[in-house]
């Protein structure tokens, strides 16, 4: 398995030994946003700089679901099961309805523009928590060089009521977003503004009615940056990394990583059994089948 990097005899136990590191298409830019759609019985993900939002499936590989994207970045499903999507480009959170026509659950706050929504969780109760660094209005590769209007935050949105808040302020670019498997955390991810020298650390919140409180610095992975990450069933996060994937215990141990041959931006559990660990990285995107499954989203 020379994919595998142990850390912990616990991590031995999440991986297989004839489960090969496959490299499932490529060809692409900057990958990232992955989304599993059993249902359809295939991943979503966006190639941000191509302006497209791509599909793929086992049995016909790679085809377009949706270009232009408006670049968009991170996706999710909410508790409908409908795509929800952040769009450097128009600088709003969208949903895909059922018959395809698409709605905007956010593009302002106070009045002032958002400045290019990246990645997105949806809680059981329905409400969007979404991060809104300023990557995508900072130059034109994944989107348009425009002014920032707002700090970098994470609202949290009741798509019901159209009410927002935000639930973190503390970051100077709040990134990748992922709650514990009770929804008691949330895990956001500061990667600093661009070309700067701010602490680039994974950080993790208890979860309120509204937003959240009691901040901390939680892990910081040992190379590149937590850009995106998903959770197990037993909480063990799996962050993006500079050589993989790693694994860190919800004690913020890091168990093993799953190495990978180029920088990887995001992950999400799919397949059947919530046991293939989808990645996005830089040009390509892998998967993994592991003796794991990923977070099930408690029910309301
Ligand atoms: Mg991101």
């Amino acid at each position: 398995m020379d994919w595998a990097e142990s850390h912990d005899s616990r991590f031995d136990r999440f991986v297989l030994g004839n489960a090969p590191l496959k490299r499932l298409a490529t060809g692409f830019d900057w990958v990232e946003g992955p989304v599993w759609f059993g249902d359809a019985d295939c991943l979503l993900f966006s190639d941000i700089p191509n302006n497209r939002i791509l599909r793929w499936n086992h049995e016909t590989g790679v085809s377009t679901y949706r270009a232009p994207s408006n670049f968009a970045n991170g996706h999710t499903r909410d508790r409908e099961g409908r795509l929800v999507s952040c769009e450097h480009g128009t600088r709003r959170v969208t949903r895909t309805e059922l018959d395809g026509t698409v709605t905007v659950i956010a593009d302002g706050f106070g009045g002032k523009r958002l400045n290019s929504p990246n990645d997105v969780v949806v809680k059981s109760d329905g409400t969007i928590w979404f991060s809104d660094p300023h990557y995508g209005i900072s130059m034109d590769y994944e989107g348009a060089l425009a002014d920032q209007e707002l700090p970098c935050v994470v609202y949290r949105v009741d798509p019901a009521t159209g009410a927002m808040d935000v639930a973190v302020d503390d970051m100077n670019c709040p990134n990748g977003l992922a709650f514990s498997p009770d929804e008691r955390l949330l895990y956001a991810a500061d990667t600093g503004r661009i070309f700067s020298e701010d602490p680039q650390h994974m950080r993790v919140y208890d979860v309120t009615d509204t937003g959240t409180t009691n901040g901390r610095d939680f892990f910081k992975v040992d190379a590149g940056i937590s850009d995106g990450f998903r959770l197990d069933e037993d909480g063990n996060i799996w962050s993006s990394a500079g050589d993989g994937v790693h694994c860190i215990s919800p004690e913020g141990v890091l168990l093993g990583k799953v190495l990978v041959p180029e920088t990887v931006s995001n992950v999400c559990f799919g397949g059947r059994s919530r046991h293939v660990l989808f990645i996005t990285a830089t040009t390509s995107i892998y998967s993994i089948a592991l003796n794991r499954r990923g977070a099930a989203r408690p029910m309301k």
